[in-house]
């Protein structure tokens, strides 16, 4: 079946391009034990969004939804020794497991988790002093992603990288009658950058251990 095809295909790639992870996979293990949702990117889409940030050279990231962690991680080994990520969290249990797989990671000099609704923790971004992130992943809770998105722009600069994930929802996104309100958050976002004009972007279908799915790229402009 073309699934499992998918995931043989990712992993064959993980093992040739990663090699083993030892601290990755104990992250992962300890998301599972915790009874995290198996949410996380895949080590293919972490290993990717490291090397996004890595070839843009961002010191300062922001992540919208942390989980386990898992892709805190990746992007914060991309950071050079003063770089810096935030990651927000609403969940305290998912924040408790991150802190200790970053910790695990050795990169908590690094990461600073915000716990609450993010819609609360980021208007307090630019009152502690952060307000032009260089790289923002969206990931959280889809249905709330245009006002992700109006945040990202708010706290960002001309050449910041925005990427949100999941925006193909098993090709659902194109079912604008869709009842599912992750499809339409989705599609609210998509909406918002196509009016919107401070920004660059395009869309990506992604197939692999996650199943059928994609995510934004998104340049804000000069
Ligand atoms: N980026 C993570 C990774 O790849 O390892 C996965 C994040 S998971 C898809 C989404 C996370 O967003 C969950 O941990 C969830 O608790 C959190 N979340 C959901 N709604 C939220 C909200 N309103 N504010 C902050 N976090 C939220």
């Amino acid at each position: 079946n073309i699934s499992e095809k998918w995931n043989d295909v990712d992993l064959y790639f993980t093992n040739k391009l990663q090699g083993s992870d030892s601290i990755m996979d104990s992250v992962l293990n300890a998301n599972v034990e915790a009874g995290l949702p198996a949410i996380d990117v895949s080590p293919n889409q972490g290993k990717f969004l490291h090397l996004l940030a890595k070839l843009h050279g961002a010191k300062n990231i922001l992540e919208i939804g942390t989980l386990g962690g898992y892709s805190s991680i990746w992007l914060a080994r991309a950071l050079p020794e003063d770089g810096h990520l935030i990651t927000l969290e609403y969940s305290e249990k998912h924040a408790r497991v991150a802190n200790e797989n970053i910790r695990r990671a050795g990169v908590e000099s690094k990461i600073d988790i915000m716990i609450g609704p993010a819609l609360e923790t980021l208007p307090t971004l630019k009152g502690k002093g952060f307000s032009q992130f260089d790289f923002i992943f969206i990931d959280a809770d889809k249905p709330n992603n245009p006002h992700y998105l109006k945040w990202a722009l708010e706290l960002s600069r001309p050449g910041t990288v925005i990427i949100g994930d999941n925006v193909v929802r098993n090709g659902h996104v194109v079912d604008g009658d869709s009842k599912d309100l992750n499809v339409q958050g989705v599609r609210q976002f998509i909406d918002l950058l196509s009016e919107e004009s401070r920004i660059d972007s395009t869309a990506i279908q992604t197939v692999g251990a996650k199943g059928y799915d994609g995510f934004v790229l998104g340049v804000v402009k000069e």
